[in-house]
């Protein structure tokens, strides 16, 4: 019987398909081998072909099942093709994991560059919009499944000086909110995750001083780890959550615990 069980959850996703953006590095990376650890087929969407590629590779090479898909999540367009892109090659769409994002400009409000503060909210909200407006017909299609979106700590707390990325990440877990009551009764769970400061190329500028100060932001001192964010991910993509919808799942060390 526990064994039964072990066996379901280690597969838990075979015969499901996801698409994962920003799939080739940091959280998204993570994400895309567990899940098809887990058996899903997976669509590596990211900005760079040869960074989806060697993702993919390393999948393959796990005895996993992935394909990459080079896109720019900000042209509606891409995310059709993404969406149709799956269907074809997997013959259905489940899943979808909306996660590309960068980090925007920093300053307090009245100094940061108009066009910075637009490419953020294009990036880390609007695509967010623009995917999901593809892949749900898909989901549908595909008799229903689940959509999780990256906000952040910071879709629920402010900080001075990520303006744009702030506002990003609020319009995330409100998108998130709406499209969960619009389809709740349709068969798609929809859910955000807010992970607090994870060690990923998206920090890679990060003087020491600056993170020193932001590790001591979380009551567990440390900053997480991809894989932290993935399995509360991969829990959101699968059945075990079948009665959370609309959330907002922090994965955060506690940072905003205070
Ligand atoms: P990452 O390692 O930089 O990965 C992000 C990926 O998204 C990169 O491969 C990037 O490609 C890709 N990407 C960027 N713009 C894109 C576009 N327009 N179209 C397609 N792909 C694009 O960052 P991460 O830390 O894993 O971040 C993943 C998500 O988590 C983001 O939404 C981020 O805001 C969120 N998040 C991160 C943290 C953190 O502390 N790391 C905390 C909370 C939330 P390039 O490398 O080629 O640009």
């Amino acid at each position: 019987m526990g064994n039964k069980v072990y066996k379901e959850y280690s597969r838990r996703f075979e015969g499901k398909t996801v698409i994962i953006t920003g799939g080739a590095s940091g959280i998204g990376k993570a994400t895309a081998a567990k899940l098809a650890r887990q058996g899903a087929g997976v669509v590596v969407v990211d900005l760079r072909e040869d960074a989806a590629r060697a993702v993919v590779e390393e999948i393959v090479a796990a005895g996993g099942i992935a394909l990459p898909f080079a896109a720019d999540v900000t042209d509606p367009k891409a995310n059709a093709d993404a969406v149709a892109f799956a269907e074809k090659e997997f013959g259905a769409l489940h899943l979808a994991f909306n996660n590309a994002g960068i980090g925007g400009p920093q300053g307090l409000l009245a100094d940061i560059d108009i066009e910075g503060y637009r490419k953020v909210i294009e990036v880390n909200l609007n695509a967010v919009f623009y995917g999901m407006h593809a892949q749900i017909p898909a989901i549908l299609r595909a008799g229903g499944g689940a959509i999780v979106n990256t906000a952040s700590i910071l879709g629920l707390v402010g900080e001075a000086t990520a303006v744009g990325y702030v506002a990003a990440k609020h319009g995330v877990t409100g998108l998130t909110k709406a499209a969960a009551l619009g389809y709740a009764n349709k068969g798609i769970r929809i859910n955000s995750v807010h992970p607090g400061y994870i060690d990923t190329p998206l920090l890679s500028n990060m003087n020491e001083a600056a993170r020193q100060h932001l590790v001591s932001q979380h009551a567990q001192g440390r900053f997480g780890t991809s894989e932290e964010v993935a399995d509360a991910v991969a829990f959101l993509l699968s059945d075990r959550a079948s009665f959370v919808s609309g959330s907002q799942f922090v994965v955060d060390g506690g940072y905003t615990t205070h």
